[in-house]
Order: C-alpha cells, then sequence, then structure tokens
C-alpha cells in the first residue's frame, strides 16, 4: 500500500512537471496571447478544445518547425473553427490514414511473405527485408509536412482519466474526434528510438543465450538427473520441464526440486557466470560447487547480468520521457496507453484475484491431487488436462481429411460461422474478408488495415494435412480474423477501428478456440479442466507482473540507483510479492521465484497484458451463457466488436454492463470447487 501511495504521488508530480514544462514552452510562444487572440476571433468555437490544442501544438513545435512567428501564423492558419468544416477535416485525414496505414501494412505483408509462408528456404535477403520497417519514417514525414501538427490543432489529445471520465457522454463521433486525437502525442529524436532499438535487442540475445546445460546438473550426490544433451533455455524451457515431471516419470519430484534451485540462482545472481550457456563445467546448484572433468574449480557468480540489461532498459526509457508529453514514463506508456488501464486498475484486478479465496481452495485440490505439501514451483501445476472423450489421434484423422491445404480450410469458414450462429449472409460476407495461407512458424493473424485488404490467418498445415493441435490454433486465429474483420469493416468511424487492447483480440480468439470441437460436429462441453488451468495460469502470471510493475516504480522513484541496488530492490519486491499473496497458499516464505519471467528482462512491463484475454474472455462467456439461442451468440459478438477502440471499461460497460473485472473467472472457479 505504501509503495502505491508514493507511486500516485509520483504521478501526479509528474503530471504536474508536464504542465509546467507546457506553461514554459506556452510562454516562450506566446501561446496564452494566442489563445487570447483566437478566441476572439472565433468566439463561437469550443474554446476548451481550441486552448487544448494550441498547446499541444506548442509543446511538440521544434525549432525546425519555424520561427514563433511561423507558429502563430500557422495556427491561426489551420484552426477549423466551424463544425461542418471540422468534420470535411476529420473525414479527410482518416482516409489519409487509412491510405497511408493500410498501403504501409501491404508493403510489410508483402516483404514478409518468404520468410512467413510456407515454401522455399528463404535466402538472406528476404531476412533483410523482414526485418525492414516501412511505417519506420511516417511519423516523421507528418511532422515535417506538418499534417501532424494540423491534427493535433483541431483534435488534441484527451488523457486516459479524461477519456474514462467524458466518454460517456461523447457520441460516436466524439470518440473519432477524440481517436484522432492519440496518434501524435510524442516526437522522440531518431537517436533516442535508436537506443531503444540497440537495448530491446540487446535484451533479446541476453535472454537468447541464456541456456541451462542440464546434462552438466549434479545433484549432492554427484548424481546427474537430466540426460547429457539437455540444453534448456531460461525460464521457458526450465519452467516447461517442471511442467512435464508433474507426469508419472521417474524422479519427477527431485528433478523439479533442482530446477528451482537453479531458478532462485538465476534471480539472485549466485549462478556460476561460465556454467551459462557453456558445456564445460559441472555445477552442483545447492552447494554452488563447480568442476572442470574431475578437478574443482572456483568460478565467479553472475550478480548483476539481467539487472544491467533490466538498467539499460531503464536509461533507455528516460531518454525518451522528456519527448512524451501525454506519457512522460515507461510505466504510463506500456500501461495506461498501451493498456488503456490505469496501473491502479491493473494491480487491483491483479490482487482481487491472487487473494482471493477461491486460490486456495484450488490449491487444496491441487494438494490433494499430488499427495504432498505444495512447494513454490507448484505455481507451475500442469495437471488440469481437458479430458475429451474422443482420442487426439481420432481428431487428427479428421482434421488431415478434412483440411489438407489452407484452401480447404478457407473454404469452410462460412459453414463454421453458420454453425457458430451467424446468418448465411454474415457467414460468407465475414469469411470472403479472410485470406488463409499456410504458415511456416506455427501460426498467427495478421489483421488488416486498410478497408480494401482481407485479413491473414496463417496456419502451418504438414504433408499429411492439418493435425488436430495446428487445427485447434488455426480456430483461435479465425477468432482473431473475425475480430478484426468486424471492427474494421463493419464500424462507423475509421478512427475507432479495432479493440480497446490486446486483451480484448485474444478473448474472441479464445471464445472460439473452445468452440472447436463443436465446429467438428461434436458436442463441445465446457470442460472444467481448462476453466481450473486458466484460473491457476491466471494466479501465476499475476504475480509477476506484480513484481514487474513494481520494480519500475522502484526505478522511478531511485533514478540514482545503482545495478546492484536495483537486484537487491528487485529481490524484496518479489519476496513482498510472494509472502503477500503466495506464501499462504503454497508455504515457504521469502521465495524470489516471481523475478525468473525472462520477459521482464528482454520485453519489460508486457506481462501485465496477458492475463487480461483471459479476465475479458470469462466476462464474455458469462454474458453469452444467458442466451440459450447460438443466434444471440453471432448477434452479440457482432454488436460488441462494432464498439471498436473505446477504453476498456467504455467497452465492457456497453458490451456487458460493467467494468472490467475478475469476478466472472471467479464465480466459474466457485461453481467448481464448492
Ligand atoms: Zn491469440
Amino acid at each position: 500500500m505504501k509503495r502505491f501511495l508514493s507511486y500516485l504521488i509520483l504521478i501526479t508530480m509528474m503530471a504536474m512537471c508536464v504542465s509546467c514544462c507546457n506553461k514554459c514552452d506556452s510562454n516562450d510562444k506566446n501561446t496564452e496571447a494566442l489563445v487570447i487572440e483566437m478566441q476572439s476571433l472565433y468566439p463561437e468555437a469550443n474554446h476548451d478544445v481550441m486552448k487544448r490544442g494550441v498547446e499541444q501544438v506548442a509543446a511538440l513545435w521544434q525549432e525546425q518547425d519555424g520561427t514563433d512567428e511561423e507558429f502563430a501564423q500557422f495556427v491561426k492558419d489551420n484552426y477549423v473553427a466551424d463544425a461542418e468544416a471540422r468534420k470535411v477535416l476529420f473525414d479527410k485525414l482518416s482516409k489519409v490514414y487509412e491510405v497511408l496505414l493500410g498501403a504501409t501494412n501491404q508493403v510489410a505483408v508483402e516483404l514478409n511473405l518468404p520468410t512467413m509462408l510456407s515454401g522455399p528456404e528463404p535466402i538472406e535477403l528476404d531476412y533483410i527485408m523482414s526485418a525492414f520497417n516501412p511505417f519506420s519514417h511516417l511519423t516523421t514525414d507528418l511532422y515535417e509536412n506538418k499534417v501532424a501538427f494540423i491534427t493535433i490543432l483541431n483534435f488534441p489529445n484527451y488523457s486516459l482519466e479524461e477519456k474514462n471520465a467524458l466518454g460517456g457522454e461523447w457520441s460516436r463521433l466524439e470518440w473519432a474526434y477524440a481517436r484522432l486525437g492519440d496518434m501524435f502525442t510524442s516526437r522522440v529524436p531518431a537517436e533516442v528510438n535508436k537506443q531503444i532499438g540497440q537495448v530491446n535487442a540487446d535484451g533479446e540475445n541476453y535472454i537468447a543465450g541464456y541456456n541451462i546445460m542440464m546434462g552438466h546438473l549434479l545433484n549432492e550426490e554427484g548424481v546427474r538427473l537430466f540426460p547429457e544433451d539437455m540444453v534448456l533455455l531460461s525460464h521457458w524451457n526450465l519452467r516447461d520441464e517442471i511442467k512435464s515431471n508433474y507426469a508419472n516419470v521417474p524422479n519427477a519430484h527431485e528433478k523439479q526440486e533442482i530446477i528451482y534451485q537453479v531458478m532462485q540462482r538465476i534471480v539472485d545472481g549466485t549462478i556460476p557466470q561460465a556454467v551459462v550457456n557453456n558445456g564445460e563445467y559441472d555445477w552442483a546448484p545447492y552447494s554452488n560447487r563447480t568442476w572442470k572433468g574431475d578437478e574443482e574449480v572456483t568460478l565467479a557468480p553472475e550478480e548483476n547480468g539481467r539487472y544491467d540489461v533490466i538498467m539499460s532498459h531503464y536509461a533507455a526509457m528516460k531518454a525518451a520521457d522528456k519527448y512524451e508529453l501525454q506519457a512522460p514514463t515507461a510505466i504510463l506508456r506500456n500501461i495506461e496507453v498501451a493498456m488503456e488501464m490505469t496501473t491502479q486498475e491493473v494491480e487491483e484486478l491483479f490482487v482481487n484475484l491472487v487473494s482471493s479465496p477461491q486460490v486456495k481452495a484450488v490449491a487444496e485440490i491441487i494438494k490433494q491431487r499430488l499427495g504432498r505439501d505444495l512447494r513454490p514451483y507448484d505455481i507451475w501445476y500442469d495437471g488440469f488436462k481437458s479430458r475429451s472423450a474422443i482420442s487426439e489421434d481420432q481428431l487428427t484423422a479428421l482434421t488431415r481429411s478434412k483440411y489438407p491445404t489452407p484452401e480447404a480450410f478457407e473454404a469452410d469458414m462460412p459453414r463454421m460461422l453458420l454453425a457458430l450462429g451467424f446468418t448465411p449472409a454474415e457467414a460468407n460476407y465475414l469469411a470472403d474478408k479472410i485470406t488463409v495461407q499456410g504458415a511456416r512458424g506455427s501460426g498467427h493473424a495478421w489483421g488488416a488495415v486498410g478497408r480494401w485488404e482481407n485479413s491473414l490467418l496463417r496456419t502451418r498445415i504438414g504433408g499429411e494435412g492439418m493435425d488436430y493441435k495446428g487445427y485447434n490454433i488455426a480456430v483461435h486465429e479465425f477468432g482473431h480474423n473475425v475480430e478484426q474483420t468486424i471492427d474494421l469493416y463493419d464500424i462507423d468511424h475509421y478512427m475507432l477501428r479495432g479493440v480497446p487492447n490486446t486483451g480484448f483480440t485474444e478473448a474472441l480468439a479464445f471464445i472460439f478456440q473452445k468452440r472447436d470441437l463443436q465446429l467438428l460436429g461434436y458436442k463441445q462441453q465446457m470442460d472444467e479442466n481448462t476453466t481450473l488451468d486458466i484460473f491457476w495460469g491466471l494466479y501465476e502470471i499475476m504475480g509477476v507482473s506484480l513484481v514487474d510493475m513494481h520494480l519500475w516504480q522502484w526505478l522511478y522513484e531511485h533514478p540514482q540507483a545503482t545495478t546492484a541496488e536495483l537486484r537487491e530492490a528487485t529481490l524484496a519486491i518479489a519476496r513482498d510479492v510472494w509472502n503477500s499473496y503466495y506464501a499462504p497458499v503454497l508455504g515457504e516464505k521469502d521465495s524470489p521465484i516471481l523475478a525468473i519471467y525472462s520477459h521482464m528482462v528482454n520485453s519489460p512491463l508486457y506481462l501485465p497484458n496477458y492475463p487480461l484475454g483471459h479476465i475479458v474472455e470469462f466476462q464474455l462467456e458469462e454474458h453469452f451463457a444467458q442466451f440459450t439461442n447460438t443466434r444471440d451468440f453471432a448477434t452479440e459478438i457482432m454488436r460488441m466488436y462494432q464498439l471498436g477502440r473505446l477504453t476498456p471499461n467504455h467497452w465492457m460497460q456497453q458490451a456487458v454492463g460493467c467494468n472490467v473485472s475478475t469476478e466472472p473467472i471467479l464465480n466459474a472457479v466457485s461453481a467448481i470447487v464448492k
């Protein structure tokens, strides 16, 4: 709580700091006088919006854009006071952005075909062009030709707080105006963006090279528990190895314990640096002794490695902060801008679930199944498996015969949509706007951006046709494509296209994926094990998300901190979250295990996005459950996804009548465990 309060104060201070900077800028450019002059020129205009637009242009206008006099002239020449003329300008700008973004998206799609689609092996040129970003100079160009300033002046930005407070009264057009105002809120110089890109690449490399040589791990008796050639990437493969040892395999429990010990040494920096990604040494992680052949050797600990990476992320983010007028911290940009929820909302949502009595009840089920007391790594318990009456081999035989090619899946999409309750006209209309292609990787959905493109469903189809796992993923992606189509093509204003945040597209993908058997003609039962599995996964990911958020709050509160201090603070934060919400359920106080997640190192502050998809999914499922007719399911999907990109709470209010909430998933779990 204390940490949280100090964070609120920090945000308030930053908000004040920005308005102060704006004011200094305003003084330089005589913005106050200009606003007064404009108000007398246009007495009929909405003076609040006008003032907001002039101040925001002033804050982003730089020396190379013109002198103070040129700035004042620009504002007077380009302000559109008349409501009708303003609507004309809005329509023209919407069209401009649709053309630019849609056409640039097509460039990206085409250049990525050789590396993304199945077919001949890509050559070096293909990889170079797949890394090429055709969007990278677009914003700079739009500042240079001043279209960005025309946009800001007439359609200024509203903060999340303002959108949430005012949005309930806004018309759809006012919402669309506000979304146009989100397009230009920062002007980060190319060299700062380059630094951010470099830090991201370094972080990826650090994680990609963090392998543990499992064949060289020794227990205290000198016994090797893992195959000689087993190499596991931290932390995902280590976690997956813990998961696979919930099956009935030799030494399962001892293997889980030793991986847990390895993870603790990775987090606290006591792991010998030279055992990472290197098979030269044997390592006993409990005593932390090391050997080269038969000879015991002393190796230096890694100490701050992962914290150095986080520190460089922080330095790069700090460098960008002063160019980000609406969101001058990495926390605000990643949570308030990217997720459109306040840090406080996200934190409350997560704490509500991780401290719920349902967690204790599910933990009790796990304890009974395992027949032992729980251990910290049981946050990765993997025993809630859905049990289908039909074997996977049978299902694969069916999907292979139905879907030998991407074209076969594409041709079957209208039938699948009919089965979900869409009318023939809707089914054909939606399916017509989705193209299915064979993927090189596991598959994904690439949305259209211009209303002349199809969204792309990429799926992996082997030589013998689509296996059941591939089919299950393809149905997930199909859900994304349906969302991408409804909220682009059926939306009233282009600027409102899309969803509030990634959780809202994941939700529809999960909802489709769960109905995959129904689409194969079987009677689908919503499976209790799947719900418990999702719930236990949320319990884990919300804990690591809280650690990620708290550590960034700590960084902003301690800008002078050294890397060693950051390491100690991270350990303290991880233990604090653990002791509050995990130790009472899983035992063992002071475990630092929640700091192991690799995304904290290579992609800071992304983790809080993960739980949102399932939270939204359960809210929508609870809403669908009140209808008995499948037609209503389809009608409701069409209605909800035509809401477009409101803020999460406004979207959810209009979709199901309440804010984003964990109550539906908690209710679903209660119904199972009671
Ligand atoms: Zn997805």
